[in-house]
């Protein structure tokens, strides 16, 4: 088995319940570790979490880490107990030539690296040389055994780091880049109106990065919106969980609140009033599901129903606080999130959704609650029974 050592972001920071935010991640690191075919363990020691795997799984359980929320940095680390200075320096010889010059020490002709330096942390005050010695001698065993090799202490290639601990020594020298981040778990958990667009995702993504972990609903209207387009949602629910842990998706039939309000309601406020509704539901599932708070992939003035008066107006019907992590995105911006995190792809399938189906040509862009509220009342009497229909009919996909 192979080690990897995890670097954690902001977690490092916290005081005295540190412990918490540790343990949460020690947990998602393991349910993300679930992918990988050959055994593995995770250990957490003297405030740092390893991750032992099969070797040949290197690049895989990789790549799992790099979407685990809370880790900054993933090293494949050769880890030793207790070592004297000869045996540290054998081991940092085998490291750098395990890692950069698999095929020929001498020549360094399969590698690119040509500078490098040390850098020791010594922790345990019993090994008998400074970290300033160990630099030193250890560049000096290395500048020997591989002649293509300078020191560069300014911009370095390479750093070869060395942690000398009480109970352990590690020897890395690669760091693969993880997503930042806060555990998910650890902040509550949050309901995301989640649509077949390219910005939902993309705000579930961003809430789950400070650690809210999600659960999600979607408004279809059958028939005018298809299967196909469920789907969709489905699957875009999938690839946030990849980031986010597990989402329980609530697929909501919106259809026959959308034609009430079509039918009844003046076509210019018709967004303004579906997206009421939609807040509304939304916040029901979230209290049956004990969330914190609503998540919309809404961004300042991208179109009529978000311009800060439109969001002021569907905030209204909400007494749970309303995260909208994109309000001061650009679309590019949105657009880039949405393609690193493989998200994209399918958010721009072309499948219809509800909100546009029945949109109006010329949409209120600065609703006036009064006018809107005066325009809500003519449902009062019909809405309720579709209203409570809705709620029942609910459909509950666990991802
Ligand atoms: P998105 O790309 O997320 O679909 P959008 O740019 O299309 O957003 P709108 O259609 O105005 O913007 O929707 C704004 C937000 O309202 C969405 O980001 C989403 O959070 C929520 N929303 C819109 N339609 C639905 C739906 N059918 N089901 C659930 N939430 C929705
Ligand atoms: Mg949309």
């Amino acid at each position: 088995m192979e080690t990897l050592l995890i670097k954690y972001s902001e977690i490092g920071v916290k005081g005295k319940n540190r412990y918490v935010f540790e343990d949460m991640l020690v947990k998602n690191i393991k349910s993300a570790l679930k992918v990988l075919d050959g055994e593995s363990e995770v250990r957490k020691a003297q405030g740092r979490i390893y991750v032992n795997y099969q070797a040949e799984e290197k690049e895989e359980a990789i790549s799992a880490l790099q979407k685990v929320f809370g880790i900054a940095w993933i090293c494949p680390v050769s880890q030793y107990d207790r070592l004297s200075f000869d045996e540290l320096k054998e081991a940092v010889l085998k490291h750098v030539e395990e890692e950069f010059f698999r095929n020929s020490p001498q020549t360094g002709a399969d590698s690119e690296v040509t500078t490098f330096k040390v850098s020791c942390r010594r922790v345990d005050k019993a090994f008998p040389m400074t970290s300033m010695e160990v630099n030193e001698e250890i560049g000096g065993a290395l500048l020997d055994a591989f002649p293509s090799l300078r020191v560069d202490v300014h911009e370095p290639q390479i750093v070869v780091s060395i942690e000398l601990r009480p109970y352990d020594v590690n020897i890395y020298s690669k760091s693969y880049e993880g997503l930042c981040g806060m555990p998910v778990g650890s902040g509550g958990k949050a309901m995301l109106l989640l649509s077949g667009g390219i910005d939902s995702p993309v705000a579930g993504y961003l809430m789950a990065k400070r650690g809210v972990s999600l659960d999600a609903v979607y408004f279809h209207a059958p028939p005018y919106t298809s299967e196909r387009a469920k789907q969709k949602v489905v699957d875009l629910a999938k690839i946030i969980s990849r980031y986010a842990g597990p989402i329980r998706l609530h697929v909501v039939n919106f259809t026959e609140i959308q034609m009430k309000i079509y039918e009844i309601c003046p076509h210019e406020e018709l967004t303004i009033i579906m997206r009421r509704y939609m807040m509304k539901i939304a916040e029901h599932f979230a209290e049956q599901e004990k969330c914190l708070g609503l998540v919309t992939g809404e961004s300042i003035g991208q179109v009529a129903s978000q311009t800060m008066q439109s969001m002021l107006v569907t905030n209204e019907v909400c007494s749970l606080p309303v995260y909208r992590p994109l309000c001061c995105f650009d679309k590019l911006d949105i657009v880039s999130i949405s393609e690193k995190i493989d998200a994209y792809e399918t958010s721009i399938l072309p499948y219809e959704d509800c909100c546009t189906i029945f949109v109006a040509k010329h949409p209120v862009t600065k609703p006036r609650l009064d006018r809107i509220k005066k325009s809500e009342t003519k449902l009062t009497g019909v809405i309720e029974e579709l209203y409570r229909k809705a709620l029942e009919t609910v459909e509950i996909i666990d991802l």
